[in-house]
């Protein structure tokens, strides 16, 4: 079971609960390194802007325009890859 840890202040969990609430309807994707796919973060679908991340696996630093990066299939993937190459 899940216990709320003592630090956090009633004002702050009310807004945690209200997010919470307001991503009932809201579809997660995931955010996975550009240069590994290790899964980075896991956003839902109306985070817009720039993020900088930090790749826990091979360590690299991106700055990531969070519209830009969506998951998407290894073949459309392996076409991007192409496409640049
Ligand atoms: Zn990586």
């Amino acid at each position: 079971m899940y216990q709320v840890p003592s630090s956090i202040s009633a004002v702050d969990q009310i807004k945690l609960d209200i997010s919470e609430q307001e991503t009932f309807n809201l579809k997660e994707r995931d955010i996975c390194c550009p240069h590994c796919r290790f899964l980075i973060y896991k956003v839902y679908q109306d985070v817009s802007g720039h993020m900088r991340v930090r790749c826990p696996k091979c360590k690299r630093c991106y700055a990531v325009n969070l519209q830009m990066f969506r998951t998407m299939s290894r073949s459309t993937f392996v076409t991007l890859i192409r496409i640049i190459e």
